[in-house]
């Protein structure tokens, strides 16, 4: 009987979710509340959010997980919302929000499915980077397209032989008159193969990272060619693939920014993204916290519920409490990044480490509090557990954020 109590209470879940109640707003659970502190305007998109997570994602997030399905339609939904260019510039359709704002939303949305969340902030990534670094022209051809999510983005940077040590690509850009003759591969692209828009990093120049330029290229154009579709353990509503490059010839029109300025581009995007990804796990942990609370409210052992043992009381209270942790200081460090602030990027890398670590912890103990149910793909928690363990891995590894804080200190 107990397992069977277990599922309805998932049914439960999935049917307030179609409700359209939001994780935040279920139940008593005030110390974990994530609009605490937020202005009234932040809330409402929190509560946009939310409620598209929980209408337009939650009931098909496990389809689009066993099918690996990319839920193109939904992103284009969530662009109607202004979610396809969150903190691009309103004049080529952006929304014009702050760094955490777009925190807050992408942690909302998260809850729903943290893939195709996470592809959204990759998606944002690149728009960003073409509304920020791109000249008057760039911006009004590639960003209302993006905005909209009609056309979809990839960022290029990571290669076969070059994943923590990035400035050692090897894919070159070698110019002849008005274009550039790509050569080269790209390995692990969010998007690869279903996307419109790449922004691939590249070497025009020598060695190192000021030999690095940024081109824009669009799904089309002779010699851009992918590999196979990547069978992961999680993130399966976005597909992976590698993105190979032969006598690609790019117009010089598509460069962003100046020759051997791409390194610092491709950094500068990834400092929002790290937030961007972070926020993400913050979501799961959000909802393992609260799927964790009602399990241990309905499952018996030993003629009691698990609520009443001392230990998991404990546990759950220690997962609320790194939960805050986390989310302290990503929002922190969101604002430093708005006020491009000298601290912001050890901080992004801090924020990053610490979210993405504290919350895969959160989640795994969330699956350990269900037994074997948390184990078996009937219950959520377990797509959370998968969703979220490459946040570890990419957009730099946590190793790579190590490195970056440790350097910023040595350095002051
Ligand atoms: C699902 C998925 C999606 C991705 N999407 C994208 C994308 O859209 N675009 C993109 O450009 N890339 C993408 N990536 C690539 C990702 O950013 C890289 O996998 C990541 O940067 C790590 O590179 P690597 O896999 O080559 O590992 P390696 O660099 O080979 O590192 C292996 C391990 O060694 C550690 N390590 C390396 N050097 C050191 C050192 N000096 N000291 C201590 N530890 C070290 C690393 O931290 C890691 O744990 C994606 C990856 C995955 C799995």
């Amino acid at each position: 009987m107990a397992w069977r109590g277990c599922c309805r209470l998932e049914l439960q879940l999935r049917r307030s979710f179609g409700r359209n109640q939001a994780w935040g707003r279920r139940g008593i659970v005030s110390c974990i509340d994530p609009s605490a502190g937020l202005t009234e305007e932040q809330k409402e998109f929190q509560r946009v959010a939310f409620d598209f997570a929980a209408k337009e994602m939650a009931p098909h997030m496990a389809e689009w997980d066993e099918k690996e399905i990319f839920p193109v339609e939904t992103l284009r939904k969530a662009s109607q919302l202004g979610f396809g260019g969150i903190y691009v510039r309103p004049d080529v359709g952006g929304s014009g929000l702050s760094r955490l704002d777009t925190s807050v939303i992408f942690e909302a949305l998260s809850t729903g499915c943290v893939s195709t969340t996470a592809y959204i902030s990759i998606h944002n990534m690149c728009a960003w980077m073409i509304d920020t670094f791109g000249s008057e022209e760039q911006r009004h051809k590639f960003c209302p397209s993006l905005c909209s999510m009609e056309k979809l983005a990839s960022y290029c940077l990571t290669e076969p032989g070059s994943g923590s040590d990035a400035a050692s690509l090897l894919t070159s850009a070698k110019r002849k008159g008005d274009t550039y003759v790509l050569n080269g591969s790209k390995a692990f692209i969010s998007g690869g193969g279903d996307t419109d828009v790449y922004v691939v990093m590249c070497r025009t120049g020598g060695l190192g990272p000021k030999g690095i330029s940024c081109l824009v290229l669009e799904k089309g154009i002779p010699g851009l060619s992918f590999g196979k579709k990547e069978r992961k353990m999680g993130w399966n509503s976005q597909p992976t693939r590698a993105v190979i490059f032969e006598d690609c010839a790019v117009p010089v029109a598509n460069r962003l920014g100046e020759e051997g300025q791409g390194f610092n581009i491709a950094m500068k995007g990834l400092n929002g993204g790290r937030i961007n990804i972070a926020s993400c796990s913050l979501g799961a942990a959000h909802a393992c916290v609260l799927l964790a609370r009602d399990h241990l409210n309905v499952r018996k052992q030993f003629g009691e519920f698990l609520a009443s043992s001392q230990y998991l009381q404990f546990r759950l209270a220690e997962m609320a409490t790194r939960l805050v942790a986390a989310r302290l200081m990503v929002r922190n460090a969101a604002r430093a990044l708005q006020e491009n602030r000298e601290d912001a990027v050890a901080l992004c890398s801090m924020a990053k480490l610490f979210a993405t670590d504290e919350c895969f912890e959160i989640c795994n103990q969330a699956l350990q509090m269900y037994g074997g149910y948390g184990y078996l793909k009937d219950y959520t928690v377990q797509q959370f557990v998968r969703d979220i363990r490459v946040h570890q891995i990419l957009e730099g590894t946590n190793e790579v954020m190590r490195m970056i804080v440790a350097r910023s200190l040595l350095q002051a």
